[in-house]
Formats: structure tokens, C-alpha cells, sequence
């Protein structure tokens, strides 16, 4: 990768050993030639001595002849192939100290950043990373600066975004600029304003817990949780369960979103649930911002209903859904959310995988053909295969608008540029409706279709491979969540594989209502009831199950939390995904409650009928037991490792209980934890079925 400070930390070491030689970057690598028989010494203490970003994949070791009187760093070969694009960083702690320290010339500098830290995928026009192909090129050196960049025992040396108060790019607030802007803005939401503030991926909406209500108006979004930023891991803890795990993640280089157990209140960011999205600072913006406040603050992607999150400030002026802005005047080549993750079973569970953790790069040793793959459509991301290196985009978002479908073309785009990529076969998802389907067929390349649920398995398979070193050859696969189009056509949600064979399913259940029904949870419990023997529904309702109007059948699970929650008096409604999900989480009393009598051939079947005369508040208990019990049986029949994803096992009680079932068996079992568990994962196993299957 470049932009992590590699070059450098290669000539310090050589430099300590008294060594001679060069370091260059090249297109398929770094070269480092040293004189001499010092090799693994010099190794040895390279290892030791990388810097935090950098990791290295492979070393290829040859004897040469050549002639050196000193260390140096040569100018890299011009070409882009090979190299990979890295994720935006957090601000490190040398840039944070002197960002405080009124005897740097950085001090109070908002966009401080240097080798270790700050943009990168979010300012790259073009490989190689160089300034003249970042959104700072229109930003010349000072002679400050310039030092700086060109001195190798700095560690602003080749820091591409380099820059200071007086040469880089200013922050504004109307007409103030700079520290005085970000002082007027804390003003301004202090007030229960609701300021836009442009972070490193796009606008977040930015506001105290009091002007909640107003904010959800703005955005039009009624439930949905929104996150909140704190001043210090400390703050964090006196307002919510953190176990060791998520204080890690919390306090990661990556400073993602990490959803805990609030303690109570916030219940403008996060109504009704007991779940809350928590992060510290992760620029010079924001800890100069919390550095004049002392208390958390609601900061949430600026967009309108699904729409990308904004990233340019006349975009941001022009929907006037804040009352005044905060900027920077650097462009954002492309945008990137914020990650968003949660702990289970001492493992990171990732919702959303973006800024800081993507394009996520996976290294194999063996070469691959060029494929694309361009996922479903909730949750999208793409990925691709090329040479040794296997990338997954980050977060792009729902494709169901205009600017999303525009937005996922640019990131297709743009990809195909940078990495010189020109894929020789494409891979979509078996739904014929999907836009991103349809963009497949009409590239005119070689396109093979993976079904949605097999590719859920497939990329916990590619993660496993590719990231945890194991490779499975037989496995039973549970791909449970909402929606994927199935091999007959019907929707699916509820399937476990052995290889690619569907060898179980859940009953297929009639829902009634459509589309509507998957926001309108009475419609799915109803429906649920009504094939059970069980009249809840009006008269309307009744009729149209009947004559079959507006109903589609499914397997899927995440209905059935949908109409489980209904039937256990949780919701009427939900506004968001997953959000049934949390309610029965947040009802569950334990495993000692029992769980309600199933089957698993010829299809799986829940005793419903007993689900529908037992008390309510045991619902949501027995419900989610009885799907960790339903894992336990086909995994005990089968005798194979047992995978677990889709979106259904962001729910962490269920996933932690199906884990500690399987474990007490002795069965071993994976989950995704360095890709997310959700449809953001469809893209891998998209390109890793391909791989795997020969039909290259
Ligand atoms: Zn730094
Ligand atoms: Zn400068
Ligand atoms: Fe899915």
C-alpha cells in the first residue's frame, strides 16, 4: 500500500545498521536493495519497526551487484498497478498533541495530519498517491511544510494531505474561519441549533440530545437510532455497558460507531431501544469542537431519507436541513460513511464496514482473473479480483434512488480507474430486478449470477480463507435475514446449505400486504396467525389472505422476528431495519425459559400454534431459543463446521446463544468478523464463488 509511511521506516532501520542501498516504490511492490550480508538482521528489526498502517504480505529475496555509498529513497516508478487504495485514518497521537500545543505551528490546526494519519480514499483522484493526484493539489506547500514533506526523518515525509494554518485548506463558519469558525459553531449548537459539520467522508448533522425531535423532521426519519459522539471513552462509560471488547473498538485506530448497552436515557438519539451507537473524535475538527463542550452530541450522516450522505457544501447549503455549516475547502473526491459495529462472543460484528476499515484488501497468494462484483441492493458494496489481491468498497448504501444508483456507477467507475482494472467477468445477484443486476447485464462481459443466500456463505467462507488463514471443504452453511431472491422465485431468509446444495429451509409462510407488509409488522403477524388458525386481522385483511391479493411467500427469518415481535405486543410497526430485532433482544429472559417444538425435515416448522396461546412476554424468549435450537439439531445431524451469517444474526443474543450451543457440542463454527455479517458482505462472496468454482 502506499501512504502508510513504509519507504520511510525501511530507511531509518537502514540507516540505524549502517546500512547502504535504496528503497523504491514499484508497481508490484516495494524494492529494497541493501549491500551487504545483513539481511535478516535488517528484516528482523523491520518487522519490529513498521509503522502502524503498513503490513507486509510477502518478501521475495534474490542476490544482485550494484554499488552504494549511502541509504536513499528513490522517486517511485510511475504505473499504479498493484498498488492498493487506503482507507481514510483517524488522527494519531502526534497530531493530537501538537494540535493542543500553542508552541506548534500546528496548533489548532482543524485539518492536521501526517504519515500516520488522516484522508486518504475520500481525496484520491488517481494512483500513484501522490499530491498532484489528491483533492490538495490546488493547495501549494509552504516552505514549512515542504521541508517537512521532503525530510525522510520527519513524519510528514511524502504525507500527500500535508499542510498548516497558513498553507492548507481553511475551515469556515460564514464569514470566521479556523479555530473562530469551530468556536461560533459550538455557539450555534449550543443554542439547540443543528449544525452540519464536514467530517472526512461527507456532512454529519450535528446537534445535543434536545434537538432530537427537530432533527428527525429535517431528516424525516421517525425512529431510527442516531449516533452519538462523546468527549472521551469516559463519558461513554458513565452512560452505557461497555465490555472490554467494545472499549477496544471504541478506542481502535478506525474510531467506528460501536453499538452498546445504553444505561438509560438518550431517548431523542435512540427511542424505545436499549442499543446506542457511541464514537469518539476522529479528526482535528471534532476533538477542537469537544474540546470547548462537555457534553455528547448527536452526530449523524447529513442526508434525506436513504439518499448518499452529502459531501459538498453547496449540496449541503441547498437542502437547508441545518441551520448552519460547518466546512472545510478541500474537496471530497468520493464519500464514505462512518463503520458501524457491535461486539459478540468477544468478536467484532460489523454493520456497516467504511471509513477507516475500507476498501477493505485481501492478499492471496495465488493470482486471480479480473471480476467484478456488484452486490445486492440494500447495504451495497462492491468488490472486486485482480492479480493477488481480492478489495471489498466500502458502505455505498441502499440502491433505491436516482443518487444512489449514480453514486454506486461513480465507485464502479472510479475503481476500474485507479486500479487500472478491467474485469473479464461480472457478478451480480440473481434477483432480475435489482439495479445492480441490471448494470451487470449491461456491461456486455461474461456474467454468472450468484444467488443471494449461497453468497452470504460464500464470503464468510472468503473471509475465513482469506483473512483468518482455514480453509473449510465441507460446511453447513445458515444464511438467515430478510429478503433474496430464491432459485424458485420465491423470497428467501431462511436457508441452510451444505456445499451449495439448499438441504434445509424454513416453511415457506404467506405473508398478505406486499411490499407494505415489511414495515407493518400486524400484517406479517396476521398473516403468521391466520396460517395457524389464529384470526387477529380486520375484515380487509381477511379477505385479501383468502383470495390471495398482494401476498408473496417467504422462508424468511427476519419476518418471522417481524411477526414474532407483533405477536409478542413489541411493535405495530417498525421504522427500521433490524429494529424488531432489537425490541425482542431487549424482552429476552434467558435459555432456562425453554423454547417451542420444531422440526427440521422435510422443512423446518415452529409450533406456532403454541407461540400464538403462550404468554406474551415469554414470546420473544422461546422464539429466539428456538431458532438457536433449530441450529443446534441440523448442525448435529450434519457433523460439519457450522457457518453463521446474514443480516438476521446481527441480532448478538442469538448469535451468542447459537455460538455457546455449538461450542458445548464441540462444534466448530465461524461468523464473519472482519466483513459484515449483512448484505455489505454480498459483494465478497459474490467474487469468491466465482474464484472458487473453476469457471475461470
Ligand atoms: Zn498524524
Ligand atoms: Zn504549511
Ligand atoms: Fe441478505
Amino acid at each position: 500500500m502506499q501512504g502508510v509511511g513504509f519507504r520511510p521506516a525501511v530507511w531509518r532501520v537502514a540507516k540505524e545498521l549502517g546500512l547502504c542501498g535504496y528503497v523504491r516504490n514499484r508497481s508490484d511492490g516495494v524494492e529494497v536493495v541493501i549491500l551487504g550480508s545483513r539481511r535478516g538482521e535488517f528484516l528482523e528489526r523491520l518487522q519490529k519497526s513498521l509503522p502502524q498502517n503498513a503490513r507486509i504480505d510477502e518478501i521475495v529475496a534474490q542476490e544482485c551487484e550494484e554499488e552504494f555509498d549511502d541509504f536513499v529513497i528513490l522517486e517511485s516508478e510511475e504505473g499504479k498497478n498493484g498498488t492498493l487504495l487506503m482507507p481514510d485514518l483517524s488522527i494519531c497521537e502526534d497530531c493530537l498533541k501538537e494540535l493542543f500545543d500553542p508552541s506548534d505551528r500546528r496548533y489548532r490546526y482543524p485539518l492536521i495530519n501526517c504519515t500516520n494519519c488522516g484522508p486518504r480514499y475520500t481525496i484520491i483522484e488517481d494512483l500513484p498517491y501522490d499530491r498532484k493526484n489528491t483533492t490538495m493539489a490546488p493547495f501549494a506547500m509552504c516552505k514549512a511544510c515542504e521541508t517537512e514533506y521532503k525530510d525522510p526523518k520527519s513524519r510528514f515525509y511524502h504525507a500527500q494531505p500535508i499542510g498548516c494554518n497558513e498553507c492548507g485548506p481553511k475551515v469556515r463558519f460564514g464569514k470566521l474561519e479556523g479555530f473562530g469558525a469551530i468556536e461560533a459553531a459550538t455557539e450555534a449548537i449550543k443554542e439547540d441549533k443543528i449544525v452540519a459539520i464536514k467530517g472526512v467522508g461527507g456532512f454529519h448533522l450535528v446537534c445535543r440530545e434536545s434537538a432530537a425531535e427537530e432533527l428527525r423532521r429535517r431528516k424525516r426519519r421517525s425512529k431510527k437510532p442516531f449516533a452519538v459522539m462523546f468527549g472521551s471513552i469516559e463519558a461513554i462509560e458513565a452512560v452505557c455497558e461497555v465490555s472490554e471488547k467494545e472499549r477496544e473498538l471504541i478506542l481502535s485506530k478506525e474510531r467506528p460507531i460501536v453499538v452498546v448497552k445504553k444505561k438509560g436515557g438518550f431517548t431523542g438519539a435512540a427511542p424505545d431501544i436499549d442499543r446506542l451507537g457511541v464514537f469518539l473524535p476522529y479528526s482535528g475538527i471534532y476533538h477542537l469542537l469537544f474540546s470547548l463542550l462537555d457534553e455528547p452530541l448527536i452526530v449523524t450522516s447529513a442526508n434525506v431519507s436513504e439518499e448518499p450522505i452529502v459531501k459538498d457544501e453547496d449540496e449541503m447549503e441547498r437542502l437547508g436541513i441545518a441551520d448552519a455549516v460547518l466546512f472545510y475547502d478541500r474537496k471530497i473526491e468520493r464519500s464514505c460513511d462512518d463503520s458501524v459495529v457491535a461486539a459478540a462472543e468477544g468478536k467484532p460484528l460489523f454493520y456497516r464496514l467504511s471509513r477507516g476499515f475500507a476498501p477493505k484488501s485481501f492478499y492471496s497468494p495465488k493470482p486471480f482473473p479480473p471480476i467484478l462484483a456488484v452486490g445486492a441492493r440494500q447495504k451495497n458494496t462492491i468488490a472486486f479480483a485482480k492479480e493477488r489481491s481480492i478489495v471489498l468498497s466500502p458502505h455505498i448504501g441502499d440502491i433505491k434512488n436516482v443518487e444512489s444508483f449514480e453514486y454506486f456507477q461513480k465507485v464502479v467507475d472510479d475503481f476500474g480507474r485507479i486500479y487500472d482494472f478491467e474485469p473479464e467477468i461480472v457478478v451480480c445477484d440473481a434477483h432480475p430486478g435489482y439495479e445492480t443486476t441490471q448494470f451487470a447485464k449491461g456491461l456486455g462481459k461474461k456474467v454468472i449470477e450468484v444467488q443471494h443466500h449461497r453468497a452470504h456463505v460464500w464470503a464468510a467462507l472468503a473471509e475465513l480463507e482469506l483473512e483468518h488463514g482455514v480453509h473449510w471443504s465441507e460446511w453447513v452453511g445458515f444464511a438467515w435475514d430478510g429478503t433474496g431472491y430464491g432459485d424458485d422465485g420465491k423470497i428467501w431468509g431462511g436457508e441452510a446449505f451444505v456445499g451449495d446444495e439448499r438441504r434445509y429451509r424454513f416453511d415457506y409462510f404467506k405473508i398478505c400486504g406486499g411490499e407494505k407488509a415489511i414495515k407493518d409488522t400486524r400484517l406479517q403477524g396476521w398473516s403468521l396467525a391466520k396460517a395457524h388458525g389464529a384470526q387477529l386481522g380486520d375484515r380487509l385483511f381477511e379477505v385479501a389472505y383468502e383470495k390471495n391479493i398482494n401476498c408473496f411467500e417467504t422462508s424468511s427469518v427476519g419476518r418471522l422476528f417481524d411477526a414474532a415481535a407483533f405477536l409478542a405486543g413489541l411493535c405495530e410497526k417498525v421504522d427500521f431495519d433490524g429494529e424488531a430485532g432489537m425490541l425482542m433482544e431487549r424482552a429476552y429472559r434467558g435459555w432456562e425459559i425453554g423454547h417451542y417444538d420444531f422440526t427440521i425435515e422435510p422443512v423446518i416448522k415452529i409450533d406456532f400454534a403454541a407461540l400464538l396461546r403462550d404468554d406474551k412476554p415469554l414470546i420473544p424468549t422461546r422464539f429466539i431459543n428456538t431458532l438457536a435450537a433449530i441450529i443446534l439439531q441440523i448442525a448435529k445431524k450434519e457433523q460439519k463446521p457450522v457457518i453463521l451469517t446474514g443480516g438476521v444474526f446481527q441480532n448478538v443474543t442469538l448469535l451468542s446463544l447459537a455460538v455457546k450451543l455449538l461450542r458445548s457440542e464441540g462444534i466448530p463454527y465461524f461468523f464473519p468478523t472482519a466483513t459484515p455479517i449483512n448484505d455489505g458482505g454480498i459483494a465478497l462472496g459474490q467474487v469468491w464463488r466465482a474464484v472458487k468454482n473453476g469457471v475461470i
